[in-house]
């Protein structure tokens, strides 16, 4: 949990208003150390996951390279353009490092282009870099097109105090799930919606652009217990 990791204060295009979370300054005497959740830099709405984080008490960074990875106690796989974020995986050297840290366990959770990235299998014949490693078989764009994106309320198992307010944007969902550790929290029409597998967690839809926070702090809970 310790780390020689400075986070940065400022994150390019975020509005210099607002508060600072004090988690930023490390613990005071008999407090617990905010752990260090790092969100893939690379391409979709890392931003919105930065804030989310730090809203409910993480240190948040931008992870761009191998070196950043290795220093981060939990990963956010943010949504976006999964073909995108797998070629740019690829190209900076992170795809590799990235299944290693996840075969030894680190919590990541995968957001909709996350959760395709993280999926070991995907249900189309182009082949695409995938980090892998969660035992579904997923369907990119499973809901229509952009404009079939919607806004939905949806019960999450273990997330307490009603549904959770959430976007399906140009969403994926799990055709199949390949494996019974794979724990499915939410449906949506039959089909999985939020997963776990360990400390691997996924979810179709985007839970970081409604406010709805409490799936982040679920997260970040699990890693403060796994550390
Ligand atoms: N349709 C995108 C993909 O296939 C995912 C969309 C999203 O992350 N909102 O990668």
């Amino acid at each position: 949990m310790s780390s020689s990791f400075v986070p940065d204060r400022w994150i390019p295009g975020e509005r210099l208003t607002g508060r600072l979370p004090a988690t930023l300054d490390g613990p005071a005497d008999g407090e617990v150390a905010a752990p260090l959740i790092g969100v893939l830099g690379l391409q979709g709405d890392v931003l919105e996951h930065l804030r989310a984080l730090r809203r409910v008490g993480a240190r948040a960074v931008q992870v761009k390279t191998a070196a950043q990875l290795a220093e981060v106690d939990g990963l956010i796989l943010p949504g976006g353009e999964s073909t995108t974020i797998g070629k740019l995986l690829v190209r900076f050297g992170l795809l590799e490092p990235l299944q290693a840290r996840i075969a030894d366990a680190l919590p990541v959770f995968g957001t909709c282009a996350g959760l395709i990235l993280l999926s070991d299998e995907l249900e189309q014949d182009e082949p695409q870099p995938l980090v892998g490693g969660l035992h579904v078989r997923t369907r990119r764009n499973a809901f229509g097109r952009q404009l079939d994106s919607f806004d939905a309320a949806i019960e999450v198992a273990g997330i307490d105090g009603g549904p959770m307010d959430v976007a399906f944007i140009r969403a994926p969902r799990i055709e199949r799930v390949l494996s019974d550790e794979v724990e499915v929290l939410a449906s949506v029409d039959g089909h999985p919606v939020v997963v776990r597998q360990g400390p691997i967690w996924a979810a179709a839809f985007h839970p970081e652009v409604t406010g709805d926070d409490r799936l982040h702090a679920a997260f970040v809970a699990a890693v403060l217990r796994r550390a």
